[in-house]
């Protein structure tokens, strides 16, 4: 992962937000490359969402076409809009202080493991002083530690921390005894808290009790604004849609089932960003609203899930790194039919586990409902209905207009169901990088082995599409590679041009970047009128016509 991370920045994939001024955490930049990178995942995702999509279900054997559409909402939004979806009241995370070291965690991201070192068994070889809590000999609290740690490579960093605490060497770790698997801190009873040492700090029982932290960033609108007129930046996508599904419906006069796609930044004031761009407190979200009738809704629900699935895959992500994980019945939201996540495993998680890439969620109605009606929740039969304050009045109060739809066809009214699947651009970006990155040996021109990282992009998702050269500066090639050039520009294909260095060198500049096709103005062209062209994977080189370039690059462009 250092070594991506060093690439994105050496070659202006992704820079540290603010870093001039020493960076602000949880914020990232996109440098040139990594915006031509981003903007063509995103591209890529609402050409095959909305604007090419042809797919279509087969229910009971007769195929049944829909319609997608796009939609662009702005990211603040009325302040009702966050009561109704349940975000006021439940968007937040749990998190804990450390009262010495001042760090503060989310809950379910601290791992914990129990372990003991009785100092019987290493008598008098002790290297270094134990902290005081262990030495001062309270011989409970000595067999009850409990350590913790927030990295990534969580088993190292326990065993470091609980040498750490227990005042020994690295090479006695096999002195201290575990008990029992590390698991996470949401996951131990409150009154163990008083064993566990939080990273870093000298003695147990640092940790507060957990406390909730809503994600949504607040601001205040207008320049009379109280606190009254606080407003909040919108930490998904998705509701932008359900409000605006009335005219939707009304002015493209769309028919179930349908979707609306759209994309845009969302903001989590996230208690830890981390791993990279991976959790970041500003980022870009895909998302999808796929209204369909209730009846239906499971079918698409199985439908869009391996549809998603299918879509990265297509783009260069192997099914090896790639899973399709079902949530347990435990995990679902109270409103969720089924919800699965499509997971990537990213080079900075530990073996055998996967990060988020994106959810599908089978949402049934709650959404529209809760715009219509107000705020619900489960009743005790485990239906949802409007939840009431102790006056019997609704917590929070819907809109009261009508979002349900009419099919004139079976002449029935209802609420739609919808299946929601929502993407992150940035997490989709970084997975394509971590997927895209390899090292291998070339031999060079005189067949001696050039070690080479390459990125591997999909070539509709690589950031330069090709790289045009002039073998020499000289004999009227760089006029022709600069003519080539133009015209690749002009076919709206990003390129690069360079005359600078030896040939391979050049090739290798590229390749670091993922460029797919690499065009060679040489001795022969003046000649010929042609080119050499090379390709990034297989290396390999052919003769094409100077006049035909552009339309090769194009056709392999399309894959
Ligand atoms: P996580 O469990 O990782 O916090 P989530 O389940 O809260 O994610 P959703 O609310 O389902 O995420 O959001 C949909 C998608 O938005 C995620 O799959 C992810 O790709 C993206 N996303 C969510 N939070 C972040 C974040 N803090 N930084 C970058 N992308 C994010």
């Amino acid at each position: 992962m250092e070594k991506i991370v060093a690439l994105c920045k050496r070659r202006g994939f992704v820079f540290q937000n603010s870093e001039i001024y020493g960076g602000q955490n949880g914020f990232w930049d996109y440098g040139p490359l990594g915006t031509e990178l981003k903007r063509n995942v995103r591209n890529v995702w609402y050409e095959d969402m909305v604007q090419s999509h042809n797919e279509l279900l087969l229910q009971d054997g007769a195929p049944v076409k829909f319609q997608m559409v796009g939609l662009e909402t702005s990211i603040i939004m009325h302040p009702q809009v966050w009561k109704c979806s349940g975000h006021y009241d439940l968007f937040h995370d749990m998190m804990v202080d450390c009262r010495e070291t001042r760090g503060r965690y989310r809950l379910d991201q601290v791992r914990v493991r129990r372990v003991s070192c009785n100092e019987k068994t290493v008598p008098g070889q002790l290297d270094g002083t134990p902290p005081d809590s262990i030495r001062d000999g309270d011989q409970k609290e000595f067999e009850h530690v409990i350590v913790a740690s927030t990295a990534e490579e969580f088993q190292e960093d326990l065993t470091a921390e609980a040498l750490r605490v227990f005042g020994l060497k690295k090479k006695y770790a096999d002195r201290v005894q575990w008990d029992g698997d590390a698991t996470t801190l949401d996951r131990i009873a409150e009154a163990d808290f008083a064993y566990v040492v939080a990273p870093g700090a000298s003695r147990a029982g640092s940790f507060t009790a957990p406390r909730e932290f809503n994600l949504m960033f607040k601001t205040i609108i207008g320049a009379l604004g109280s606190s009254e007129d606080a407003a909040f930046l919108r930490p998904e996508t998705a509701q932008g849609i359900f409000v605006n599904f009335r005219n939707v419906a009304d002015s493209t006069r769309v028919k179930l089932p349908f979707g609306v796609a759209q994309i845009g930044k969302s903001f989590r004031n996230e208690i830890t960003p981390r791993n990279f761009t991976f959790r970041s407190r500003e980022f870009e979200q895909m998302e999808i609203e796929f209204f369909c009738h209730p009846e239906q809704s499971r079918d698409w629900y199985t439908w869009w899930r391996d549809h998603r699935y299918q879509w990265y895959q297509r783009l260069g992500i192997s099914p090896d790194r790639l899973i399709l994980r079902d949530h347990e019945a435990s995990e679902l939201a109270h409103y969720s039919v089924g919800t699965a996540d499509i997971e990537y495993a990213f080079p900075f998680l530990e073996d055998g586990e996967y990060g988020e890439l994106e959810g599908v969620a089978h949402r049934g109605n709650f959404d529209l409902r809760s715009h219509m009606e107000g705020k619900l929740a489960k009743n005790d039969n485990g239906e949802l209905e409007v939840e009431q304050d102790e006056q019997g009045q609704p917590v929070h109060r819907g809109s009261g207009k009508d979002l349900s739809y009419f099919d004139d066809q079976s002449r029935e009214r209802f609420v739609p169901h919808v299946i929601e699947p929502s993407a992150g651009a940035d997490r989709a970006t970084l997975a394509f990088i971590c997927e895209a990155y390899h090292e291998d040996a070339q031999p060079d021109e005189h067949g001696k082995p050039q070690e080479r990282t390459v990125m591997k992009f999909h070539p509709r998702l690589a950031p330069v599409k090709a790289a045009v050269f002039p073998l020499i500066k000289k004999e009227g090639m760089p006029e022709k590679a600069a003519e080539i050039f133009g015209e690749l520009k002009a076919a709206g294909l990003n390129c690069h041009y360079d005359q600078q260095g030896a040939i391979g060198r050049r090739y290798r500049r590229q390749d670091e970047i993922g460029t797919p096709f690499c065009i060679t103005v040489d001795g022969d062209t003046a000649s010929d009128n042609t080119v050499t062209l090379r390709d990034r994977d297989s290396l390999e080189q052919i003769r094409v016509g100077a006049d035909r370039i552009v339309q090769e690059i194009s056709d392999r462009l399309k894959v």
